[in-house]
């Protein structure tokens, strides 16, 4: 089984390296995550991407909880994991259109 290494050149990039393949992992990249660590809810598209690079959280998040709240968002204020649970529940019960045929 291969192991993760530290990369000797920065300690901040690990590596995986096989016979054909290294896979790098560096903590410095800016990466969107796949959910949004608000309402715990998938990014969907571009606007997401760049709320979360910009603010740390989906669209959504910035419009309902951030910018409301922006000096204290600023600040590292967050909504407690009761609120992120109500969050998520309003938004999982919007509805959605799917066209179908
Ligand atoms: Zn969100």
């Amino acid at each position: 089984m291969n192991k993760w290494k530290k990369s000797i050149a920065c300690s901040e990039t690990s590596f995986l390296e096989t016979k054909d393949l290294v896979v790098m992992i560096s903590k410095n990249l800016n990466f969107v995550p796949l959910e949004c660590p608000t309402c715990c809810l998938l990014m969907s598209d571009n606007r997401d991407s760049s709320s979360y690079l910009t603010f740390g959280c989906c669209n959504d998040c910035l419009m309902e909880v951030a910018q409301p709240n922006m000096e204290r968002w600023k600040d590292g204020w967050r909504p407690s994991k009761e609120d992120r649970k109500l969050i998520k529940k309003k938004r999982l019960e919007l509805p959605s259109y799917i066209m179908s045929e």
